[in-house]
């Protein structure tokens, strides 16, 4: 029986460069993950909008992106375990629809603006 990874490819079949690639894939560049967020004293996330200062904006990709582990330390490399775990990502998140990850993980959540 093949094994298969938890977002439907035969894990046996593809060398770890095709696995890496074929799981940055499903990120759908909406960008949203590099926006800055907040969290009340109740775990309820908040979406600014202060976006990483190596987020372009306008594509909604990262212009540091083969370097930024070492160019920006604090980016968080985003792994099948992680997915599941990070209550800011959000539901519509390639990733998260991937994994089917359950919308119960995710507490309430809402997008402000700076100057609130
Ligand atoms: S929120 Fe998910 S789909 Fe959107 S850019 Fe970030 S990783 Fe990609």
């Amino acid at each position: 029986m093949t094994e298969k990874g938890s977002f439907g490819y035969s894990l046996e079949m593809i060398t770890s460069k095709e696995r890496d690639q074929t799981w940055e894939n499903l990120c759908k560049k909406c960008g949203l993950c590099c926006f800055e967020k907040i969290e009340d004293e109740q775990g309820t996330i908040f979406f600014t909008s202060t976006p990483c200062r190596y987020l372009d904006v306008v594509t909604r990709e990262c212009k540091i992106y083969p370097r930024r582990f070492e160019i920006y330390p604090d980016c968080i490399k985003l792994t099948e375990d992680l997915v599941g775990k990070l209550p800011w990502l959000h539901d519509g998140c390639g990733y998260r629809e991937a994994l089917d990850v359950s919308k119960k993980r995710n507490p309430a959540r809402r997008k402000v603006s700076d100057d609130e």
